[in-house]
């Protein structure tokens, strides 16, 4: 559910039309919806506490939307975040998130970032070698401190999601062996500098069956018994993100978070952990759509082309995961009359075959100029911006009710070429 829809034959998001936004801001931009932020996160945790699940966190994953207002939007309903850099760290506690609930997860964390999170009192790092451990230990003991690892495991399990997003099988990069996780254990509990106190997964993004969550989260169980067994001492279960969410608007139904949350209860309620989650996309891709505008068609000889605004550099996932996005006129009424709806690649003015934003789209013929939106593009869609074919990035606006902000604004081609210098010897 989002807070995009047509009222009087035009998109709107929540109280304002967007063909307005568009004359403020100028296309491309990314429009963001606060209610729904607000919603796809209540909605979790609602389904969380209903299957009692009372000591629980949802630590949202700063990577999939790092706009600081998107963050602030779900910090101030409580979210901690999943941070997997520096720079998110950063983001996160500029947002508002306090310290105590940033977990810091990914496979290349450096000293330095070690330091920064150590210095500020992180809740825990999600470490996923032993290498990483024993680095995290030197560095915690320097500086006088315990860090609160979990360890990600990896529970070789295959969430049948693209290969691009799955991170759960044993041939992937994340995580410890699920047959080492035992001796990684007792090797953090012989170091100063760091407590094991929880387990970690992770098994993949845009995951629409339940069921490979289900054989995780018993085999975290089943962990969590032999760790226990060992003498550890587990406080916590962060078994990730990765709900999958609707891109083709009518079409597919993903899980729904009470179902998720019901699988999580059955499998480890009794566990006496605090169970935390890191979900992202369940939380922005629909509260965000892509505006563009028409800068004119191309009919070629095998293939109509619709040449839009915007582009792989403000929407990679169609080239990079063969993703689908609904794209739609904002004048609900365009070709509504007319029957010459035909069927364009939706593309863009960047030099590569692969910008598409979609293909085979049925459309009516649109005038240069006319306003498209591109839907579910709140998650892995900004961040994953370029400026290649030197564009200028995409702003981002965020609607909240009758109010909204330019969160992010587009740069002058000033500011982008700031940092670059010809040196003085050519
Ligand atoms: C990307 C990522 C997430 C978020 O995944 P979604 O599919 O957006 O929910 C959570 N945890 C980790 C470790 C990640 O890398």
């Amino acid at each position: 559910m989002d807070e995009f829809t047509y009222r009087d034959g035009t998109l709107h998001a929540e109280q304002l039309p967007i063909a307005a936004l568009a004359e403020a801001v100028g296309t491309p931009f990314y429009c963001y919806s606060a209610a729904t932020l607000r919603r796809h996160y209540t909605v979790l945790d609602e389904a969380l506490a209903e299957a009692g699940l009372s000591e629980r966190l949802i630590c949202y994953s700063v990577k999939a939307n790092s706009n600081l207002a998107v963050i602030a939007t779900l910090a101030q309903l409580g979210a901690g975040a999943d941070i997997v850099s520096q720079g998110e760290l950063r983001r996160a506690l500029e947002a508002g998130v306090p310290a105590e609930k940033i977990v810091f997860s990914g496979v290349g964390k450096t000293a330095e970032e070690m330091r920064a999170a150590l210095a500020v009192g992180i809740l825990q790092f999600n470490v996923e070698s032993l290498s990483e451990i024993d680095l995290l230990a030197d560095t915690a003991t320097a500086m006088g401190k315990t860090a609160h690892i979990a360890l990600r495991v990896n529970p070789d399990i295959d969430a049948g999601t693209h290969e691009k997003i799955s991170t759960g099988k044993a041939e992937n990069k994340f995580g410890i062996a699920w047959e080492e996780a035992r001796t990684a254990f007792a090797h953090a509990e012989a170091l100063d500098g760091v407590t094991a106190s929880g387990i970690d997964i992770h098994i993949g993004s845009q995951i629409t069956e339940l069921e490979p969550f289900g054989r995780a989260f018993e085999k975290i169980a089943g962990l969590l018994a032999d760790l226990r067994a060992d003498g550890h001492d587990i406080r916590r279960l962060d078994l990730g993100g990765g709900l999958g969410v609707p891109y083709g608007r009518d079409n597919d139904t993903p899980p729904d978070p009470s179902a998720y949350a019901q699988i999580i209860a059955d499998t480890l309620s009794d566990s006496g952990c605090m169970i935390m989650l890191e979900p992202g996309r369940l939380i922005a891709a629909n509260a965000g759509i892509l505006v563009t505008s028409v800068i004119r068609t191309k009919q070629g000889q095998a293939k109509n082309f619709m040449i839009v605004d915007a582009a792989m550099t403000e929407l990679m996932r169609p080239t990079l995961y063969g993703a689908h996005h609904h794209i739609a006129p904002i004048d609900e009424d365009t070709g509504a009359h007319d029957a010459a709806i035909k069927q364009w690649d939706v593309v863009g003015p960047v030099c590569e075959t692969g910008d598409y934003l979609g293909l085979d789209r049925d459309l009516p013929v649109l005038e240069s100029g006319a306003l498209l939106a591109i839907f579910a593009a709140g998650a892995y869609g900004a961040v994953l911006g370029s400026a290649y074919n030197t564009r200028l990035p995409a702003p981002e606006v965020l609607v909240d009710g009758e109010k909204w902000a330019i969160v992010r604004a587009r740069p002058d081609y000033q500011s982008l070429l700031a940092g670059e210098a010809i040196p003085d010897w050519l």
